[in-house]
């Protein structure tokens, strides 16, 4: 595998936040308020080099056995590391000592894995929008309780809620249905006001509904070369 920048990333990087920008003027809102998370899963440290060489910062992963590796490389630029995938349990403090952000906190076991002593963490709890759990996420009762938990852990810092729209919904209605979720969990934890949705096809409807945090990877890095 070469390690050059694919061709047209500049390019693509500009275009997403141009998109960003102009989706954030058509809902009212300013995109200062959008952070930018580009997934580089499964591409090599040399292509997140090429990004902070053009000013991103925010980058995701959501393979704890390639993040780790990947993020001990690039110590030396200014990075911000945001897990995004399914965690285990028993990898949780591991990720815990590279992730600035886990956006994949979904049930009460993870939050004693990852709470106690050390470099504090941002946490999500993952909204699971489909009937099956074994996508990962919590079902929106279960949120409630869980945002407790976090709460009352030393070490974590809840931010708010992520998701991901599920094949066949309209992802602005899924979207909403984040939104809502959101509404119910600040009531328990009014400071969770983040909102960590929309991907590649779908961002432009997740700015119309609220989110603070986008999670982009194809539109800007192209492909992902295949999992080796
Ligand atoms: C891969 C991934 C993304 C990015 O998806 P694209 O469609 O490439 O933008 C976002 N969120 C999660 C959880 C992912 O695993």
């Amino acid at each position: 595998m070469s390690d050059a920048p694919p061709p047209g990333l500049a390019e693509r990087l500009a275009g997403v936040r141009d998109a960003i920008a102009d989706a954030s003027r058509d809902a009212g809102r300013d995109p200062d308020g959008i952070t930018l998370i580009v997934v580089t899963k499964f591409h090599p440290a040399s292509l997140v080099r090429e990004l902070a060489a053009l000013g991103q910062r925010d980058f995701g992963e959501n393979r704890h056995q390639e993040a780790r590796p990947k993020a001990a490389s690039l110590t030396d630029i200014d990075a911000t590391w945001h897990f995004v995938g399914q965690l285990q349990s028993n990898k949780a403090r591991q990720v815990r000592e590279y992730a600035d952000f886990i956006h994949t906190l979904d049930r009460e076991s993870l939050v004693a894995a990852l709470g106690g002593a050390g470099r504090p963490v941002d946490v999500f709890l993952q909204l699971n929008l489909t009937d099956d759990l074994a996508r990962g996420g919590a079902r929106e009762s279960d949120l409630p309780v869980l945002a407790e938990r976090v709460l009352a852990t030393p070490g974590l810092s809840l931010r708010g809620l992520m998701a991901v729209a599920p094949l066949g919904e309209e992802p602005r209605r899924a979207f909403e249905r984040v939104r809502l979720a959101s509404e119910l969990v600040r009531r328990t934890a009014p400071e969770a006001t983040a909102l960590s949705m929309g991907m590649s096809g779908d961002f432009a409807d997740a700015i119309r509904e609220g989110a603070t945090h986008l999670r982009i990877g194809t539109a800007i890095t192209g492909n992902r070369p295949t999992p080796g």
